[in-house]
């Protein structure tokens, strides 16, 4: 896993923020009401502002198993191999949802394995967190990436 230095969080983003988060906060927080929130369904992540920078933040690669995804060919289209990965999911962490350091680039299978994946008692190493990426390392012997136990006491 390569670290990944991360630009500056778009100032797409650093406007609008706050008001696209309330619905997904209301959405999977509140979600009680007498009348229930409908899910929302927009997706400014995808915008190419946002997302064409965590490509290139993410060097075309998948942040999690390091393939490279081929960019998408218009700037304006959805379809592409890679996704825009919420690292904490929506569901559990809806206030994270427009959170830029949340955004990992990653290939579809990735993506799709991770899911709504997180757990506080096994972590999911983040390419994006310089700690996780140097105690990382692999092993010959096994063929495997393993991290290391320097930290642990
Ligand atoms: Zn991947």
């Amino acid at each position: 896993m390569q670290y990944i230095k991360r630009s500056e969080r778009p100032q797409l983003l650093a406007t609008n923020q706050e008001t696209w988060t309330i619905s997904w906060v209301v959405y999977y927080r509140v979600g009680v009401e007498i009348v229930p929130p409908k899910k929302p369904t927009d997706s400014h992540w995808l915008k190419d502002e946002i997302r064409f920078l965590l490509i290139k933040d993410f060097h075309n690669n998948c942040g999690f198993c390091g393939e490279s995804i081929p960019t998408p060919q218009s700037l304006t289209t959805r379809t592409s191999k890679g996704d825009v990965e919420h690292f904490l999911p929506k569901s559990k962490y809806p206030e994270f949802v427009y959170e830029w350091t949340n955004y990992i680039w990653s290939c579809k299978p990735c993506n799709e394995h991770k899911k709504e994946f997180y757990n506080v008692s096994y972590p999911l190493l983040n390419p994006c967190r310089k700690k996780d990426c140097e105690n990382l390392m692999f092993s010959e012997d096994t063929g495997c990436y393993v991290l290391q136990e320097r930290n642990r006491l």
